[in-house]
């Protein structure tokens, strides 16, 4: 099913931070009328993306709210008027050289959607002269469960992800493509490889279906055969990894000069009637979503995000942002207690990154920090996967999580 507009009529809340990066200051303040697109908070930080209204109306308040995360954040509660105008500054940007683009893309809003939320123009922006970077990793492998916003993007706009690829390649210096899409999406594959039929440079990877496929890691070695090694970079594998949604935002902003205002979110889960995607406004909350997922009963758990890395949520004030890429609604879930330990196995061979999660758990109830660190926690993507295939239930990821914590701050 096509992906579906939903506009906000309530009062959006765009929060200042969206992923990894310096969080923006607000260059706008309650009382004053923004139009759609336009500039409402920036930094001048690098690995900072400028935050644009993705409404036409007034900025009631600016008011701290909590992240997925838990984090305590600043977002501006923008109200929603019926009928919507574009700023008028927006336009194509004009771009000639490298450093043309990447200003663009900063200018975009971009951040990395498949994830953690890495400004697109920072990533981008490597070191030349230390990394030669030569393959553009595309990543359409969408491996978490439930979510196809990736999907949908590879159906419905095609020509706007080769447009962005061949950008990139030309004005990054950046010699050919590989799309990444795992095979339990042969439409989609069989879509790009018709697409790249005539491109000398780009080509389709159909990769197996494994959890977690997109892994920075894992997917550079399954499109490529290299590694990327410990503590480095896909760069450093002469590789850059850009999610494919994030490749057609940047052509279409070339193209019209339309900043990252708003995102494609699927809605999915046991209690979902007519499981499908919509386009939404950057800061559209829950309470609102919640109106138009057709659900069946109440829901007891709420998750932003993939069952495997996304987070329950509790407020309908929760605001969609930059990463979020759905909003899956479920009830009557197993809620099985955690049992001991029964030294099983699964949780090890379980992990890609061949680490010891039921030791970590060990030594961080014991507090055993240098342990923590021999055992390389810090590695650890939370991917979810260890978790998942304990048959005692442990809660494994998230005492990776306390224990990745634990050694940062000390
Ligand atoms: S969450 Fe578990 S399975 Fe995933 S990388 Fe960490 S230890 Fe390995
Ligand atoms: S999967 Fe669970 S029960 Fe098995 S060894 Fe790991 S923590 Fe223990």
């Amino acid at each position: 099913m096509r992906t579906v507009k939903i506009d906000s009529h309530a009062p959006v809340i765009i929060s200042m931070a969206h992923g990894i990066g310096a969080p923006c200051v607000p260059v706008v303040e309650a009382g004053d009328y923004v139009r759609t697109g336009q500039l409402i908070a920036d930094s001048d930080a690098f690995v900072s993306a400028p935050v644009y209204s993705s409404v036409t109306g007034k900025v009631i308040e600016e008011r701290n709210v909590l992240d997925i995360n838990g984090n305590l954040t600043k977002a501006l509660v923008i109200d929603s008027e019926q009928k919507q105008y574009l700023c008028s500054k927006i336009a194509p940007p004009v771009i000639n050289t490298r450093e043309e683009f990447i200003k663009a893309v900063r200018a975009s809003g971009l951040v990395g959607l498949g994830g953690a939320g890495f400004p697109t123009h920072a990533k981008l922006n490597y070191d030349r002269e230390k990394y030669k970077v030569d393959t553009l990793v595309v990543n359409a492998s969408e491996c978490e469960p439930y979510i196809t916003t990736d999907y949908r993007e590879i159906m419905e706009n095609s020509e706007d992800i080769i447009a962005g690829i061949k950008l990139i390649l030309e004005k990054c210096g950046i010699s050919r493509a590989v799309i990444g899409i795992e095979r339990n999406m042969p439409s989609a594959v069989r879509l790009m490889r018709e697409r790249v039929q005539s491109e000398q440079n780009i080509t389709v990877k159909a990769l197996p279906t494994y959890y977690p496929q997109g892994a920075e890691k894992v997917l550079v070695h399954n499109t490529t055969r290299r590694i990327v090694k410990e503590k480095q970079l896909p760069y450093s594998a002469g590789c850059i990894i850009l999610n494919v949604t994030s490749v057609a935002s940047i052509a279409r902003y070339m193209e019209t000069g339309i900043p990252f205002i708003s995102r494609r979110i699927t809605i999915d889960g046991n209690i979902v009637n007519k499981p499908a995607n919509f386009m939404v406004p950057i800061g559209i909350t829950l309470g609102e979503i919640m109106k138009k997922a057709d659900l069946r009963l109440q829901p007891d758990r709420i998750i932003f995000g993939g069952p495997m890395m996304g987070k329950s949520v509790y407020d309908l004030e929760t605001p969609i942002g930059k990463t979020t890429g759905a909003v899956l609604f479920f009830k009557d879930m197993p809620t099985d207690r955690a049992t001991a330990c029964i030294r099983c196995g699964k949780c090890l061979r379980a992990c890609s990154m061949n680490l010891m999660p039921t030791e970590f758990e060990k030594s961080y109830e014991m507090r055993d920090i240098k342990r923590l660190r021999k055992l390389r926690v810090d590695l650890c993507m939370e991917c979810g996967s260890c978790s998942y295939i304990c048959p005692a239930k442990r809660n494994l990821t998230e005492r990776n999580k306390l224990a990745k914590d634990l050694l940062r701050d000390n």
